[in-house]
């Protein structure tokens, strides 16, 4: 990786300003899922281990630029507290602010000892955290010496916390966590083992038109479920019945297939499908085979049992994997068949490096019961999205280089 990364840092009797991800779901005051704060424990605890002050920061939720108790982080302090206590014995060493900027904070963050920790208040209770403002980003700035970024969901937005406050610190690492995303995302789009495939699904071919033409340049084969594949099949001149179709999006769809063609990559597209007159739970449900058109008051939600074949049948051969995006209405069951049994295809592939991104792929593969059989699951969805699609992250570019 050609940024440094916390292991870099001089943690010892330092105050570290760390960006984490803890925007985690609440209710009542309550976290509902601990997830996300799980996954950057060892994160923190490596910063604690090695003696630092350390100064967490996070948003949560979409506040409106002022405080709003029911998106406080005080309950996450409480979980972060009960699960630092059970890995290391330092629970009772978290401390919250009520506030992440002003005197408080600055108090609080001068009088923490080494292998303390501080959790502040929701940076979005400041507008000025979305706006990037250079004086909030300076108040942040002087809460710590070393700054870490372990949030890598939200390395996509320019922020206060992600970039601004950046300039103003002796250094900036990469956490653990983010460190981990940028070695198996960077790989992937770098250097590939092949054959190297990708399955795109979801409901617009809009969101990802910058996702396919970028891995056009990178993939051997790219296969597409969802209801984006109706855009395309109409492109071809299908009959798709009354699917979901973007119909301005109908000549890029059949742009992006040439281009597919004339670079020699396998462009897979659903030959059967699984379709019902509506998308509901108790709907009645039929296969349209190969050649057969969907008839026009039918649509497709799932991809056909060839189509699963032929697409398990490239995966089982690939050496690399990436998957966002499911194959059909998988949150109903008649529709789910074919995203589950994707995400069983990759877990059965061990050769390969899989990686998949996306809530909706993210939450299959733990369906599926799956997850502990992918190599890396994304934990940024639209971050994961912007690196596949080529772009620079800033919350990453941000960070200090190796050299
Ligand atoms: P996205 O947010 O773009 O990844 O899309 C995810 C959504 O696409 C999920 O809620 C799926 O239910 C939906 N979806 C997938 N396949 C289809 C389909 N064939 N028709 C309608 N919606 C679909």
């Amino acid at each position: 990786m050609s940024k440094l990364s916390i292991r870099d840092l001089p943690l010892n009797d330092h105050h570290i300003f760390m960006r984490v991800d803890f925007n985690v779901p609440l209710e009542d005051g309550r976290v509902m899922d601990d997830t996300r704060i799980r996954e950057t424990l060892p994160t923190i605890e490596y910063a604690l281990r090695h003696g630092a002050r350390l100064i967490l920061a996070s948003h949560l939720g979409r506040p409106t630029g002022k405080p709003d108790p029911k998106m406080s982080l005080k309950p996450v302090a409480e979980r972060l507290r009960m699960l630092l206590d059970k890995e290391l014995a330092r629970g009772e060493n978290v401390g919250f602010c009520p506030d992440c900027v002003g005197l408080e904070a600055e108090e609080m963050a001068g009088k923490l000892e080494k292998g303390q920790t501080l959790l502040l208040e929701n940076l979005r209770f400041h507008a000025e955290e979305e706006a990037n403002d250079e004086k909030f980003s300076k108040q942040l700035a002087g809460l710590g010496q070393y700054y870490v970024n372990d949030a890598f969901g939200t390395a996509h937005r320019a922020h206060a916390s992600t970039v601004g406050v950046t300039k103003f610190l002796h250094k900036a690492a990469a956490g653990l966590l983010m460190e981990k995303e940028l070695q198996y995302l960077g790989k992937a789009m770098q250097h590939p083992e092949k054959p190297f495939i990708a399955i795109l699904g979801g409901a617009k071919v809009s969101d990802k038109i910058a996702v396919i033409e970028h891995l056009l340049n990178k993939v051997d084969a790219l296969m597409i479920g969802g209801a984006m594949a109706y855009t395309f099949l109409k492109s071809q001149g299908q009959q798709v019945g009354k699917s979901r179709v973007e119909e301005d999006k109908l000549d890029l769809a059949h742009k992006i297939l040439q281009h597919a063609k004339s670079r020699n990559v396998k462009f897979l597209l659903p030959t059967d499908h699984v379709v019902a007159d509506r998308i509901d739970l108790n709907a009645v449900t039929h296969i349209v085979n190969e050649g057969h058109p969907i008839p026009a008051n039918m649509m497709g939600l799932d991809i056909g049992p060839n189509t699963v074949e032929n697409f398990s049948e490239q995966i089982s051969r690939a050496r690399t994997i990436v998957w966002n995006g499911p194959m059909g209405v998988f949150e109903l069951s008649p529709f789910a068949q074919g995203t589950f049994k994707i995400a069983r295809a990759i877990a059965e592939n061990p050769a390969a490096i899989s990686i998949v991104g996306g809530g909706d792929s993210v939450a299959a593969v733990h369906a599926a019961g799956v997850a502990d059989k992918i190599t890396h699951i994304s934990t940024g969805g639209g971050a994961s999205l912007e690196f596949l699609e080529g772009k620079k992250l800033p919350g990453v570019e941000a960070l200090t280089d190796k050299k």
